[in-house]
Formats: C-alpha cells, structure tokens, sequence
C-alpha cells in the first residue's frame, strides 16, 4: 500500500514538475528573438540555469541555477530587492540553494495591499507610474533628440515635439488617475526637464563631470569611452553616446522604488520611413498615409544582448515572475481601448516595419509586441509602452496641432484627452480583471 502511495506521490511531482517547466518554456519562446538565445540558459528537471557564455554553457556551468522549489522566494527577491542588492544575490549563488541567511536577511514579505475598492474610486489604493518618454522643451533639444517632427502641408507648417506631447498627456492622465483614488508617480513634470529635474543644458552645465566620474568608478563606461566624452564638443555626441541611457537608468530606478503595481511608458509614433528620413537630415518630413497603434513589453532578446550580466537577471526575471503575463494583459486592455477611443487601427503587420521584424515578436495580443528596450527590460512589474499615433500622418498632425485650451491649470488638446482616455480606460480594464474590482463605465472623467 505505502509502495502505491509513494508511486502515485512520485507521478504526482513528475507531472508538476513537467507542467511548471512547460510554463517556463513557453515564456522562454517570447524571450528569445533567436534559438541562439537557448546558449544562455537552460530549463532542466530540477530548475532553470543561466549561463555567462555559450561555451559556459556547454561546460556545464551555470553562472545561477534557481531550483523549482526556490522559485517562489527567488520571485520575491528579484522582485522587491534593489537592482545593486539581488545582483549580489545572483553572483553568489552558482549552483548552490538560497541559504536561510540569505532568506532572513532580505524582507521578504511583499506589501500587502489594503485595497478597498468602490465605484466613485476604482483605483484606490493602485500605485502607478507614468513615463513620458523623452525632453521635449525647444526645438532645439527636440533636435538632439531626433524627436522633433516638421511638415510642410498645404503651404503651412506644422511643428511637433514628442516630448511635450508625452507630458500633455501624462499631466491629464495623471489628474484623470488620481481623481479616481490611484496614486501616480511622474518621472519628469516639466517640459524639457530630465528625470534630474532639469534641461539637458543644465546638465550639460552642471552635472556632466560628476555623472562621467561616477560612471567611470562604477563601471558602466570604459576609460576611452570616458576621455572621449571629456573632450567631446559636440552635444548630439554627448546626449546619444552618454546622457540617453543614463537618463533613462535613472527613469527606471525611480520608478522601481516606488514599487507601481502598473507603469505606463508614453510614447508617439512616427512612419518609419519617415524616420529614415531624418537621418538623412532633411528639413521637412513627408507625409504618412499610415496609422497605427502598437504597444511594447519586454523579451524578444537578442543572443549578444544576454552578454551582459544586468539583461540575463533580467531575462531571468521574465522566465520566473508573472510580469510578462501581466504587463501583456495590460496592454491587450490599452490596446482595445485605443480603438475604442482613437479610432485608428491596431498595428497588425499593415506595413513591414524594421524594429517589428527585426527585434520584436507578436504577443497573444494583437498590436503588442515583445521588444528589448532598455526601459521595458528595466522597470520592473506590469509594464505597457505605448506607441500610439504616427505624428506625421496628415489627420494626427493637423489635430495634434491644434491650440490646446487651459483648463484647471492643464494645456488640454483633444487630441492628447484621447491618448490620456485610451491608457486610462486600459488601467480601469485591467484593474477590474486583475483585482476584481468594480466595473467603470463613466465616458466623461476627463
Ligand atoms: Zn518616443
């Protein structure tokens, strides 16, 4: 009798064992843009390996090697600990199991949410962070951007920066959440200011010394990369070889620490063609006929970027948290409402795009994409990048130019109230599924 039982037991943990390793799988295969990804990792019948290099790999020798049953506190660690904290963690651990010193010296308990929701304030208690991507401010640090957008149409000229069209949005987003009980982190709040509170002339001036020592101590830049930038004059050189990506490490810091159950990443598209273009420094974009919405979550890596440390924690991270799931739920609901309130299409493989077949994979979800970009492998939790509208198709651009009117101290242009609608009434959709919360119908909270 106690051989049955033990039978039975034993096929009970084979078959547990086969279906948590299949659900690893099938989030490994939104991960990996190659099948030379598979050099960086393994999925065997006792846990998951990452693996520094191919040839690591083949030798057996795992850099991490989380076991199945380590998995529930590895989700808590990876997802509560600062980045600095859990990469000690992983360097440590090679093939050994997680000591209880480890366990008991982090806080491991997650924060319970008291969340008390009712009809007026749906949001109660929901943590979220907005993201309006890019400086904007002048045209002329739009330019060093390269988010600066000019088109000449029926002889009159149209002029956009992205960046303060991604913080008009977040400004009426951000009033709209609140009102209904959430709590919202903004990662910049002033046209052309950083996430340093700041322009980038003002960091240029004040703070460029002090971030390249930084970096040159914690590594992050070589020695050359350093006195190239020393001596470097010009400033479209310094933004996009240093400041860019040091920006948008800080954007994803600040909101880690804030712990949002929900990021939103505020993004305006352009044609691709277009963008070409502006590479080749014309003075004026042509016309798009296209329009589309699409939205980004992390995964889709590429072989050579999991040959840094910091993307395969991250990659690590994506196998074992429910992040992915979540932020592609998310999404999917942003995505709806976008045709509900904008009313242009869903990207779906309409026009071949570069950055979609290149360095994307298609979700569950119809116009989300899995993409590595710095900021949806860096921010941690449920994540939506949202790339709504092409700026220079002729219909956006004429509506997206026109005057905004001041209201309760915000620049409002419908346009961008439409934008703000779509990721609010997304949030509202995904909260009601995630947390049960009750249903939300008002169409005027804007
Ligand atoms: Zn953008």
């Amino acid at each position: 009798m106690k051989k049955i039982f033990n039978g039975i037991c034993l096929i009970f943990l084979c078959v547990a064992a086969y279906s948590q390793s299949s659900s690893f799988q099938r989030r490994a295969l939104l991960l990996s843009k190659s099948s030379q990804v598979e050099n960086y990792y393994s999925i065997d019948n006792d846990g998951i390996s990452i693996y520094a290099s191919p040839i690591l790999k083949k030798q057996n020798k795992p850099e991490c090697k989380v076991y199945f049953d380590e998995i529930e506190q590895f989700q808590k660690l990876i997802s509560t600990l600062p980045a600095d904290k859990f990469k000690e963690i992983y360097k440590n651990k090679k093939t050994n199991r997680l000591s209880q010193l480890t366990l008991s010296s982090c806080e491991l308990t997650k924060i319970q949410k008291s969340i008390s929701f009712h009809a007026q304030k749906p949001l109660n208690g929901i943590r979220i962070a907005i993201d309006p991507g890019h400086l904007g401010g002048t045209q002329e640090t739009a330019k060093i951007e390269g988010k600066f957008v000019s088109v000449i149409h029926e002889n009159t000229l149209f002029e956009l920066i992205e960046g303060n069209l991604t913080l008009a949005t977040a400004l009426i987003l951000k009033d709209s959440l609140t009102k209904l009980g959430a709590e919202v982190l903004l990662t910049r709040s002033n046209y052309g200011h950083s996430v340093f509170g700041k322009t980038f002339e003002q960091w240029l001036a004040q703070d460029l010394m002090r971030h390249l020592n930084a970096s040159l101590k914690k590594g992050t830049i070589s020695i050359k990369k350093y006195s190239s930038l020393l001596m470097e004059k010009d400033k479209n050189v310094i933004f996009h070889h240093f400041f860019r990506d040091l920006e948008m490490i800080e954007r994803a810091k600040k909101i880690n620490q804030f712990r949002p159950d929900i990021t939103l990443i505020i993004h305006f598209n352009i044609d691709e063609i277009n963008w070409n273009q502006y590479h080749k420094k014309i003075p004026h974009y042509p016309l798009s006929s296209h329009n589309y919405n699409m939205a980004f979550v992390g995964g889709s890596f590429l072989p050579e970027e999991l040959s840094s440390e910091e993307s395969r924690i991250a990659f690590l991270r994506f196998l074992i948290t429910d992040d992915l799931d979540n932020s592609i739920l998310l999404s999917n609901c942003f995505i709806q409402a976008c045709e509900q309130y904008l009313k242009n299409e869903t990207f779906k493989d309409q026009q071949p795009l570069a950055y979609i077949q290149k360095y994307s994979l298609p979700t569950s979800a119809p116009g989300v994409f899995a993409r590595n970009l710095l900021m949806t492998r860096l921010v941690r939790g449920t994540v939506c990048y949202g790339e709504t509208l092409y700026q220079d198709n002729w219909q956006e651009l004429h509506l997206l130019s026109q005057k905004p009117i001041v209201m309760n101290k915000l620049a409002i242009n419908q346009r961008l109230v439409e934008v703000a609608q779509s990721y609010l009434h997304g949030v509202l959709e995904y909260v009601r599924l995630k947390f049960n919360s009750p249903s939300f119908s008002s169409q005027s909270q804007l």
